[in-house]
């Protein structure tokens, strides 16, 4: 394989397993943009910027070293020299990261070090919300991943070790306040690209659908 498959979709859909899974696969690379935008956000919180400060939040997002690596086997995520892949999905970042992406000009920093990390892959599996629309209107397959809400919910849940009802109601809302967040981004629409094929994840297990990736990548 040759060329850009890329990932998009709401959070809770099994993304970032299944493009990692599709990477390694077809022996190509895996960029996740969400961590870049996670690393970006601790960048911001250890400023300690105000999350309502956009032009505070650009400057701390540009003079940050951040570096995300290619690899689906290990995972990479640095800030000034300090590993936070741990730290980037916890509840801080978790919380701060839709309004450090919503700013336009951090939009730009990130989308330019995107385009620049797949330029440098043959072949290259890349995953976030508007890779397909915004970074790589050309790319050669473009995915959209969706799911039911409520399995989303649970999938989030069985990631983070909770079974409790009530925190399970929690994530859903949880996941749908950052949905309407993130779709309400003219700039940044969390919505398939035109060219996009949809793929509906409710009561596929991982497996199935990576099949049906690889299948629709033309392997
Ligand atoms: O995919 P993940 O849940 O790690 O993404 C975290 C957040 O980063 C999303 O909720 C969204 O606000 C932002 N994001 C984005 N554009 C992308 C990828 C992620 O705005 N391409």
């Amino acid at each position: 394989f040759r060329g850009q498959v890329t990932l998009d979709g709401p959070s809770g859909t099994g993304k970032s397993s299944v493009a990692r899974a599709v990477a390694t696969r077809l022996g190509a690379d895996y960029l996740d943009t969400g961590a870049m935008y996670r690393a970006a956000t601790v960048a911001v919180l250890d400023a300690g910027v105000d999350l309502d400060d956009a032009d505070g939040i650009t400057r701390a997002v540009a003079a940050a070293d951040i570096r995300i690596g290619t690899s689906a086997a290990a995972e990479l995520v640095l800030v000034d020299g300090v590993d936070v892949a741990e730290r980037i999905r916890g509840a801080e970042v978790t919380r701060a990261v839709s309004p450090v992406s919503a700013v336009p000009a951090v939009r730009r920093l990130l989308v330019d070090r995107q385009r620049a990390l797949v330029a440098a892959a043959d072949a290259v599996v890349v995953e976030g919300r508007d890779i397909g629309t915004v970074v790589l209107p050309d790319a050669t397959c473009k995915i959209y991943l969706t799911a039911a809400p409520e399995v989303r919910a649970e999938r989030r849940a069985g990631q983070l070790g909770v079974s409790d009802p009530a925190r399970i109601a929690q994530i859903a809302a949880d996941l749908r306040r950052r949905d309407e967040y993130d779709s309400s981004r003219a700039d940044s629409p969390l919505r398939p690209a035109e060219d996009a094929i949809v793929v509906d994840s409710t009561g596929l297990d991982r497996e199935a659908v990576v099949e049906r990736v690889l299948d629709l990548a033309g392997t």
